[in-house]
């Protein structure tokens, strides 16, 4: 059971299309869980044209992986101000070692530590049918087939090494998330309780 006082502090990894942005909105709703989704902030930021929305935005469209130093910066914001989230959730960052070291010093700087690194797995082949789909219904221009490639070869060069960090420290958790969004919503709490 998830109470008022269950710590949640998290990280969810998964390739582009696995459902981390669907579940993250959930615990947001339903325990008030911040949410820092950096494709969301990047995205924002690109739409109201901002200095680091502007620098984002070709690799975005490309499927690439915006500098480490414009996401760090935006994720170290929550962590280094005088209110930092209780519960919080990291969604799609970090998305390479170099990022997941970089979270781990900033949060230790803040004195605040992960309780859990939720693992979502769904074989390519679903992805890519689910990202065609989402292409036609929000539009987004990184969702069309060679970019769906590019990030999901990106996801698996770049971004798996990172489960491995989190798996020898001990955190990781693995879910497959290939049912309904209810069933991976129980998959997430059973996690968190
Ligand atoms: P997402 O919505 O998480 O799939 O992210 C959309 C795009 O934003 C990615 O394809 C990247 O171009 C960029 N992006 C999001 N998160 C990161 C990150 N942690 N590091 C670098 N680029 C990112």
């Amino acid at each position: 059971m998830i109470g008022p006082d269950t710590p949640i502090r998290l990280v969810f990894v998964g390739p582009p299309g696995s459902g981390k942005g669907t579940q993250a909105k959930l615990l947001n709703e339903k325990f008030g869980v911040t949410c820092i989704g950096t494709g969301d902030l990047l995205r924002s930021a690109v739409r109201e044209g901002t200095p680091s929305g502007k620098l984002a935005e070709p690799y975005m469209k490309r499927g690439e992986l915006v500098p480490d130093e414009v996401v760090n910066a935006r994720v170290n914001e929550y962590f280094s101000g005088p209110s930092p989230p209780k519960k919080f959730l990291l969604d799609g960052y970090p998305r390479n070692t170099s990022q997941a070291e970089f979270l781990d010093k900033s949060l230790k700087a803040a004195g605040i530590s992960l309780t859990r690194v939720i693992l979502f797995d769904v074989p390519d082949d679903e992805l890519v049918r689910r990202l065609e789909t989402r292409g036609t219904i929000e539009a987004r221009p990184d969702d069309s087939i060679e970019v769906i490639r590019n990030r999901l070869k990106l996801y698996h060069e770049t971004t798996e090494p990172v489960v491995g960090h989190y798996r020898r420290s001990g955190l990781l958790a693995e879910i497959r998330a290939t049912g309904t969004k209810d069933d991976i919503h129980k998959q997430v709490v059973a996690i968190l309780g």
